[in-house]
């Protein structure tokens, strides 16, 4: 498989392994396969058996193998097996599925696929994990190291240093706006007491950490002294990672079912969204053959894709613009994975990909397809439905399923009360994103008792901060890097 960038005009092509450590192409585009492989019924009734017998990654194996040719498949197996397990998970079917307690049988009913039992409960990790083994795999195999740079306001920030811990030739600087994330979401970070993991606390909002990266990244000769390299979203291993929960989810969903025509059945999926990550993967799924009816996108308050989705205009927000939620993961400008669905949307044509991404969201910070025939017939071809949800819909939507005995966090409620306003004919899964003891305090809100702390992480609040502060300055901030690889 070769992987092409939405803005080469020659459309030249890279092999897994080249574009694994890089991130965003040379041209500022994003990596995507030239063509996305196609399975049939006969291929999901083989994994229906792979998933039963050898279990996720045997699943995750089969998937990735398809998209990367330049690992040998027992290595792949290796790095599959070491990345989704019963321990790195708190279950060994890595992905459970359940099914919400309102839900009324005849039409299948909604369901939670639990994408949050890793380590640091957000569904983060199942991507992240996988990215730890690879690039811990594809610089030993080159014979070099990597420092990763990244900036977060939470939840991306301790998936990346709970996977990289450990790994060979890996150090991480991760900055945190100074007091903004949740006493859970610090805990999980400064907690980490490793001589490779640099937890730094910028006097700043979030936007500030990100330009560091920026500037910092912007001096090539220290960039590449340090061979600084990036963790975050728009790396396509970490969607292809997430491609592997959906064919589980349905399997699992469509087994508990246990109609006869299970490789076949149509069902759909709601995914709280913010960067369009989970949700790409979720099209790139359906692009393959995976019977998804529809993708339902459910934003919080800023609802950047709800706004394309309903109308053709996308229009990037200023972060003055940008509103802080009780989902705070969601609270996005702009979603750097989108250009990857908009390249599909007008049928992979560079030329016009770059007119909107780089011609009028460069001067006009937007653009319009609402007058293309794409978008005219999006939904029928991509199966897309959206809606957003605010502060008011998620408590309600939290504390009606919490009298029924189950407890969500809020990015997962704002998926539910999207999916439920679409009360579809076929069976709905909500993807779980985070476990309620993240973001205790809308928990609490909501429901009046706090969220359990699954064993696992017993202690975690009481422990010892590693964590050094950092005024908001490129060059201090490049003087703590250098002192330190
Ligand atoms: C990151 C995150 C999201 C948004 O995921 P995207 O891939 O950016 O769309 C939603 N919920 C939680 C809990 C997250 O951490």
């Amino acid at each position: 498989m070769r992987y092409v960038s939405t803005r080469d005009l020659d459309g030249q092509s890279a092999s897994f392994s080249d574009i694994l450590l890089t991130g965003l192409a040379p041209d500022g585009g994003l990596f995507l396969p030239e063509h996305y492989p196609q399975v049939d019924s006969a291929t999901l009734a083989r994994w229906r058996r792979v998933l039963d017998e050898d279990g996720y990654a045997a699943l995750g194996t089969e998937i990735l193998s398809l998209y990367i040719d330049d690992i040998p498949t027992d290595d792949l197996r290796g790095i599959c097996e070491r990345a989704w397990n019963g321990e790195v998970f708190a279950t060994d079917e890595v992905v459970r599925v359940s099914k919400l307690p309102e839900s009324s049988d005849e039409n299948g009913g909604i369901w939670l696929a639990h994408l949050s039992d890793g380590p640091t409960a957000a569904f983060k990790d199942m991507a992240m994990q996988l990215l730890g083994q690879l690039f811990e795999y594809e610089l030993a195999r080159r014979g070099t190291t990597m420092t990763i740079l990244g900036a977060t306001s939470g939840d991306t920030g301790s998936a990346a240093e709970h996977a990289m811990l450990g790994r060979e030739g890996i150090d991480v600087f991760m900055l945190t706006p100074a007091g903004r994330m949740t006493p859970f979401q610090q805990a999980q970070m400064f907690s980490i007491d490793d001589p490779h993991i640099h937890n730094i606390a910028v006097a700043g909002v979030f936007d500030d950490c990100q330009d560091l990266v920026k500037a910092v990244n912007g001096d090539a000769e220290f960039k590449q002294r340090h061979r600084l390299g990036a963790v975050n979203s728009i790396n396509w291993a970490r969607l292809v990672a997430q491609v592997v929960y959906y064919f589980a989810a349905w399997l699992r969903v469509t087994s508990a079912l246990g109609s006869d025509d299970r490789d076949t059945r149509q069902v759909s999926f709601a995914v709280p969204t913010g960067n369009f990550g989970n949700i790409c993967a979720g099209h790139i799924a359906r692009q393959m053959g995976l019977p998804i009816k529809h993708l339902v996108l459910a934003t919080n308050e800023n609802d950047v894709l709800d706004e394309f989705f309903r109308t053709g205009v996308y229009r990037v927000r200023a972060s003055s613009e940008t509103a802080q939620t009780s989902s705070p993961s969601m609270d996005i400008s702009k979603a750097s994975n989108f250009e990857r669905f908009v390249f599909d949307l007008l049928g992979r044509d560079v030329a016009r990909l770059r007119k909107r991404f780089v011609d009028q969201l460069g001067n006009e910070g937007e653009f319009d397809l609402s007058m293309t025939p794409e978008f005219a017939t999006l939904g029928e071809r991509f199966g897309f439905l959206s809606g957003s949800s605010n502060h008011a819909d998620r408590v309600m939507t939290m504390r009606g399923l919490h009298a029924d005995g189950v407890l969500v966090d809020p990015h997962t409620a704002d998926g539910i009360t999207v999916a439920r306003d679409f009360r579809a004919e076929e069976p709905m899964i909500v993807l779980e994103t985070a476990l309620p003891v993240k973001f205790a305090e809308t928990v609490v809100e909501a429901t009046g008792v706090e969220p359990e702390v699954p064993q696992r992480f017993a202690g975690l609040l009481e422990a010892d901060r590693h964590v050094d502060d950092l005024p908001n300055d490129a060059a201090a901030l490049k003087e703590y890097i250098a002192a330190r690889v």
